[in-house]
């Protein structure tokens, strides 16, 4: 009888606690830029840090931040990402 216990009351705890955790992630959840995700795809994702920041994520971060010029990537510059870049922040401009 002690193990079915024990099982049901394992079971209750699992059950709450996964709830609490989908909620908490849903309610807590961090919403980021579109356009972050949008640049790091035109990007040459190298992540070698020669535009001065930690790697891609972040360069496309301080970008959308306004903390950074699009022409910084240089690995990308024989491509025209600074191009691309200028382009998505212009047709996805926060109203
Ligand atoms: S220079 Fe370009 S490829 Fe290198 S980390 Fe910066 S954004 Fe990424």
């Amino acid at each position: 009888m002690l193990v079915l216990y024990s099982t049901v009351l394992l079971s209750i705890l699992g059950f709450a606690f996964g709830t609490f955790l989908a909620y908490s992630a849903k309610k807590f959840e961090v919403k980021e830029d579109p356009r972050v995700e949008m640049i790091k795809e035109v990007l040459s994702g190298a992540n070698c840090g020669a535009c001065g920041y930690a790697g891609c994520e972040a360069y496309a971060k301080a970008v959308v931040a306004g903390k950074a010029t699009y022409d910084m990537c240089i690995p990308g510059r024989p491509s025209g990402v600074a191009d691309k870049i200028k382009e998505i922040m212009q047709k996805n401009a926060p109203n």
